[in-house]
Order: structure tokens, then C-alpha cells, then sequence
């Protein structure tokens, strides 16, 4: 019941084309010209140039619906899916941008509109949060949305200011936070905007106001031609617009989650018990559209990436009971809700689950040893009575039976334990000494000589995956 995601996506993108807003397609995930992003994972980064006038758009104005990804990287979300009702990996951002044409003012009389007028939710439901110093922003809520004092929220740097980098455009936020209600209060002493961190208080669509320019020194001059960029998460708006209390029981997600009741045989259910059928539906949305982008699971980057998200979905589906490949047969149903408005999941469905099949055949030839292993390693973990899974023993599980870290970092925390992540990071940092040091060896090197000079600068092709995730920053 409801309006349907797709209703929403095409209502927002249809309001701000009434308002002279260009409807933009997305772009791919996989940012152009930017090998220090792992993933398009804003509405803005495909405007980045635009904003800082590098790029010229015969446009002022534009609208979209952007495909993100937050995993890997400074903006990672993995390990919060499923836990909250609200966080994917994959996931649409609906945004509007001004580029130097209007601002506060404009920015929140169309947020207000669109949810307000053109969504009909209730008024009272609505919090706005700005940043702390920002008393314009202050003003306008009140004076353009009839907003109380009392339902505004001051909160710091952290939230509510944004930055493109250390240096370049910056300036502060507003956004806006639907209340589910008291039911959904949480267990800490304040349940509040800001002072916690729970389902209750939802924020829906964040409003960035571009400002300053912040150069070397830390100094932020004003921007001659300020601008404005938004993000709205559509799973989010939807779960508010389908009277449901988990983005996972909108239309975006309930087709998957009935996909794996039907794979395994069992029935879903809300809370801790659903929760591997919550990662699942979420992976497998990911891995499609990864895929169906060309990346390829691999060792490294982004194909790093989508290899743990991939083989994080497959141990979920073990823990389920399934026996065999099965992630792949969720590529028709993503194809079904998402094809709509992105067309390449239905096209390339056939390569996508060809892909991801071989993938999940690799990993389930070690996945059984490596769980019995696992298993050893907690019950050593156990009996040492420490609590610690050490980095030596998470490694061996990763080199050699395909573990990612945060696979076994996963089944550590069920069992109430912890990895030695340092401990990890050092085990894999011998090895790929190790393996470099039989390369020259083998191929008989001088490494100082000028070819193996030129070569060093290549990227390494072994075990760099996660020194090179840590690293990789974001906008
Ligand atoms: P949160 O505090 O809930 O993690 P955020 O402040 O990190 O969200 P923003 O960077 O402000 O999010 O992104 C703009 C909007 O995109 C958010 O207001 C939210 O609606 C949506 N969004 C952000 N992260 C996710 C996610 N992992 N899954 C789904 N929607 C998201
Ligand atoms: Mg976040
Ligand atoms: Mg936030
Ligand atoms: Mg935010």
C-alpha cells in the first residue's frame, strides 16, 4: 500500500523539472576521471567540475536520480545493513542543484513543497537539523515553512557541515527528519535528534548549502555564486510514503526479501531473525548493479569490493541453509523492481548472473573448510579467554580459503569475539613482502635495475585489496 518508489522517483524528478530544473540521467557508479572515489556515492560527484566551474553545463539548474554505493571507502556502510532499517549499500539518492543560481531560501521552499504539498505528509512530523553557526538557515526554516523553533536543531561540524576536500567548496547543512513516532523510541536515556542513533528520528533529505571556498591555510572566503546540492534517499522516502517501518518492507525490497523466502524455504521476519534475509536482498541489488557496470570480482579496488559484498551475501545464504549458488537467481528480481528506470539490470541480467554464479562456485569449493576452520579459530579464540580472534588466524582464513575480513570479522561478533584487524593488516603485509621478494627472485632480478624500477610503479596485481580499500578516500 502506498505510493510506489517508482511513483516518488518520477513525482520528484517531474517537481523539479516544473521548476526549472534539467532532469540529468545518473551516472555510473564508477566515477569518470576520478581514480581517488571507489564509488559514486552522491548525487554531486557527477556535478563535482560543474560546481567548482572546471565544467560548463548549459544548465543552472538539474535534477536526478542517482545510483550510490557506500561500501569500501570513507562513506562505508556494509556493516550497518540489515542493523538499522534504514542503510544499504546500494541505494538511489534523489537530489536537486543549483549551480550558482539559487540558494537557501529556494533550496528549502522545494524541499518543503515537494514533501509537503506534492508527498501530503504531515507538517508536524517534520524536523529540521542545521549547523550550529547557521542562524540564516535558522530564520528561513521559519520564515519559508512555518517550522517551530522548538522542532529546529542545532548540531555540529560532524552532521550538519560539508566539505568537497580539505581545500575548495564547502558549507553548512540542513536537514530533514521525518518522526516515526514515540512507538519507535529507542533504549538511550535521550532519544533525541543528534543524541541518538536510532530509527525513531529518520532523516530523509539532506540540504547542502556551498558557500565558501576553504583554501590552504584553512581560510573559507565567501563563494561569489553560492550553490545548492541535495540528496534524498528514495528507499527511505519510501518506506515513509509506503507506511512502513524498514526500508526493507517497501516495494524496493520485498520482492527480494520473498525471493530468498522461496530459495530457502523459510518464512521472514522483522528483527534479529530477518536478518540475514536483509543482507541478502541488499547484496544482491549491489552485486547486480556492480556487475552490470563491468566490474569483476577480484583482489583489489572495487572488484575487491564487490567480491566481499558478494561472498558476505553467499556465507548469509549458508547461514540460511543453502546448500548451493543461489545468489544468482536474485538477479531476474532486481532486474524486475529496478529495470524500470535503470534498463542495463534487465539487459545484461543474463552476463550479471553468469558472473556472480562463477563467483559464488569459486568461493563455495573452500567455503565449507573455511567454516569448519572458522569454527576452530572461535573455539581457540574462546578457550584463550581473551575475546580476540588473532590477525595470524583471519588471515589464513582470508588467503586461503577466500574469507574476506569482514566475513570473519562478521561470524566474530556473533559469536561475541573480536578480530585483531592491526594484527590482520600485518600478517598480510609479510606476505605480500614475501610474494615480492619471490617474484624478483624468480624472474631473476636486479630491483634496482631500471625495468623493475619502471614495473614498481605498476600496480601491484597481488594481496593489495585492502591496503588499497583502507587508503582510497572519498569526496
Ligand atoms: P545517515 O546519517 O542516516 O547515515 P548520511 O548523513 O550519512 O545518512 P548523507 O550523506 O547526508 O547521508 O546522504 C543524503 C541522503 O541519502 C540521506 O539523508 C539519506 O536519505 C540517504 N542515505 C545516505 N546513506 C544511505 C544509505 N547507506 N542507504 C540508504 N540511504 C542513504
Ligand atoms: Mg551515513
Ligand atoms: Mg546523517
Ligand atoms: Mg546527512
Amino acid at each position: 500500500a502506498g505510493m510506489p518508489a517508482a511513483e516518488i522517483r518520477r513525482r520528484f524528478l517531474r517537481f523539479f523539472e516544473r521548476h526549472g530544473h534539467t532532469i540529468v540521467p545518473s551516472s555510473s557508479l564508477i566515477p569518470k576521471d576520478d581514480p581517488t572515489l571507489l564509488f559514486t556515492n552522491a548525487g554531486m560527484v557527477q556535478f563535482k567540475d560543474v560546481f567548482t566551474g572546471k565544467e560548463k553545463v548549459p544548465y543552472k539548474r538539474a535534477t536526478t536520480a542517482q545510483k550510490c554505493m557506500r561500501a569500501g571507502g570513507k562513506h562505508n556502510d556494509l556493516e550497518n545493513v540489515g542493523k538499522t532499517a534504514r542503510h544499504h549499500t546500494f541505494f538511489e539518492m534523489l537530489g536537486n542543484f543549483s549551480f550558482g543560481d539559487y540558494f537557501k531560501r529556494d533550496a528549502i521552499h522545494f524541499a518543503w513543497t515537494f514533501l509537503t504539498e506534492e508527498l501530503g505528509l504531515p507538517k508536524e512530523r517534520l524536523w529540521a537539523t542545521i549547523y550550529r553557526e547557521d542562524d540564516e538557515a535558522f530564520q528561513l526554516w521559519q520564515e519559508v515553512t512555518g517550522i517551530p523553533a522548538s522542532r529546529i536543531v542545532r548540531l555540529g561540524e560532524k552532521d550538519n557541515f560539508w566539505a568537497m576536500g580539505d581545500t575548495g567548496p564547502c558549507g553548512p547543512c540542513s536537514e530533514i527528519v521525518y518522526d516515526r513516532g514515540e512507538e519507535f523510541r529507542c533504549e538511550a536515556e535521550t532519544c533525541a535528534i543528534g543524541a541518538c542513533d536510532c530509527d525513531r528520528w529518520l532523516e530523509i533529505w539532506n540540504l547542502v548549502f556551498m558557500q565558501f571556498n576553504r583554501d590552504e591555510t584553512g581560510r573559507m572566503e565567501p563563494l561569489p555564486r553560492p550553490s545548492i546540492d541535495t540528496g534524498m534517499g528514495l528507499e527511505r522516502i519510501a518506506s515513509v510514503m509506503q507506511g512502513v517501518a524498514s526500508n526493507f518492507d517497501t516495494d524496493l525490497f520485498r520482492p527480494l526479501i520473498r525471493a530468498v523466502e522461496e530459495l530457502t524455504g523459510r518464512r521472514y521476519e522483522e528483527g534479529e531473525p530477518g536478518f540475514p534475509f536483509r543482507v541478502i536482498a541488499d547484496h544482491a541489488r549491489a552485486c547486480t548493479f556492480l556487475i552490470a557496470e563491468g566490474v569483476l570480482p577480484s583482489n583489489e579496488g572495487r572488484g575487491h569490493v564487490l567480491r566481499r559484498i558478494l561472498r558476505r551475501a553467499v556465507r548469509f545464504g549458508r547461514i540460511l541453509g543453502i546448500q548451493e549458488p543461489f545468489l544468482y537467481r536474485l538477479v531476474d528480481t532486481v532486474g524486475e523492481v529496478m529495470g524500470g528506470a535503470y534498463p542495463e539490470v534487465r539487459q545484461r541480467a543474463d552476463y550479471v548472473a553468469r558472473v556472480i554464479r562463477g563467483e559464488e562456485e569459486r568461493f563455495f569449493r573452500t567455503l565449507d573448510q573455511g567454516m569448519a576452520i572458522l569454527a576452530e579459530v572461535i573455539e581457540r579464540a574462546r578457550a584463550r579467554g581473551d575475546g580476540v580472534i588473532r590477525g595470524e588466524e583471519a588471515f589464513v582464513l582470508y588467503d586461503t580459503y577466500g574469507f574476506p575480513l569482514d566475513l570473519t570479522v562478521d561470524a566474530a561478533e556473533e559469536a561475541g569475539l573480536r578480530v585483531d584487524r592491526e594484527g590482520f593488516e600485518q600478517a598480510m603485509a609479510v606476505q605480500r613482502q614475501r610474494a615480492r621478494a619471490a617474484r624478483e627472485v624468480a624472474e631473476g632480478w636486479d630491483p634496482g635495475s631500471p625495468l623493475a624500477l619502471a614495473l614498481a610503479d605498476e600496480p601491484a596485481t597481488v594481496f593489495t585489496g585492502y591496503e588499497r580499500l583502507e587508503d582510497e578516500g572519498t569526496v
